[in-house]
């Protein structure tokens, strides 16, 4: 198996001065790459896959959806504000500056559905947390969640405060 980790590559400077993105377009753009990369993030929920995958917008859709594909489970997008149609339930994270806010469909699945919440990167931890929360808020049984990167340096493991597991596909 080729090392799709390897696809990943830094852009300095984005969205901000100072910032290195890590962007995983190429590891989506290569099919055995993309195929090894979900399956590394799906592998560890084959025994006792989720209910659904809640994936976050953006790339934790398409992450997610392959995710929820390869665990032949349903998939639930968790949106930015005002995205969603239907009646949602809204959670607000603190962000450097300023807040954001995920939302879900209140109707996206029975209560106490088992879900998995995925992303791609983990920076701060903030995000997932969030999704998390809404989650848990719903009345969903969260299992744990999954990304395929975590940025060791910026901590969001030291601030993931539950007992649920988080796993890393890759780290840096
Ligand atoms: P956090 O809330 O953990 O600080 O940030 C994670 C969120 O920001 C994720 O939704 C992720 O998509 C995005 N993000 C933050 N830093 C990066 C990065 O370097 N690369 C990518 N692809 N996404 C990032």
């Amino acid at each position: 198996m080729a090392d799709w980790t390897r696809l990943i590559r830094d852009i300095p400077d984005f969205p901000k001065p100072g910032i290195v993105f890590k962007d995983i377009s190429p590891v989506l753009a290569d099919a055995a790459a993309f195929a090894d990369a979900v399956e590394a993030m799906a592998a560890p929920w084959r025994a006792a896959p989720p209910q659904a995958v809640l994936g976050v917008e953006a790339r934790g859709f398409i992450l997610g959806a392959a995710m929820a594909q390869a665990l032949g489970c349903g998939f639930v997008p968790v949106r930015k504000p005002g995205k969603l149609p239907g009646p949602v339930l809204a959670q607000d994270y603190a962000l450097e500056y300023g807040s954001d806010r995920l939302e879900v469909h209140v109707d996206a699945l029975p209560a106490h559905s088992r879900v998995v919440v995925v992303d791609d990167v983990l920076a701060t931890g903030g995000t997932l947390a969030a999704a998390v929360a809404l989650a848990q808020r719903q009345g969903m049984a969260v299992a744990g969640a999954a990304v395929l990167v975590e940025l060791s340096a910026l901590a969001g493991r030291t601030r993931w405060m539950h007992p649920l597991p988080l796993l890393a596909a890759a780290a840096w």
